[in-house]
């Protein structure tokens, strides 16, 4: 059990939950690298998938959701403190001229 003031930060591996028969993407997941995948983070890309996504099923045809375009990402958890959300002083560098 973590405690509650460790923030785990470290590789993670990100992909997207794909249908198997209709190929359509539906919602990406993200968790830590493990043995066994269990994401932390699920992203449905409308509402009204999430019912279907729950049940790892797609919304269009009913078939199995998959896991693909994997990715790992390095993630750190560690809050920002007071000297971090600080506004900068003075304006933002220019960016191009405006006309
Ligand atoms: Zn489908």
């Amino acid at each position: 059990m973590l405690d509650q003031a460790e923030y785990p930060s470290g590789w993670e591996i990100r992909g997207d939950l794909v249908c198997l028969l209709c190929a359509r993407s539906v919602a990406s997941a993200q968790g830590p690298a493990d043995q066994r995948f269990a994401p932390s983070t699920i992203r449905v890309r409308l509402p009204e998938y999430t019912e279907s996504v729950r049940r790892m099923r797609c919304p269009f045809c009913a078939g199995r959701l998959w896991l693909q375009d994997t990715e790992d990402v390095y993630v750190d958890r560690r809050p920002l403190d007071a000297q971090d959300l600080r506004p900068r002083r003075g304006r933002p560098p220019k960016l191009a001229n405006a006309s």
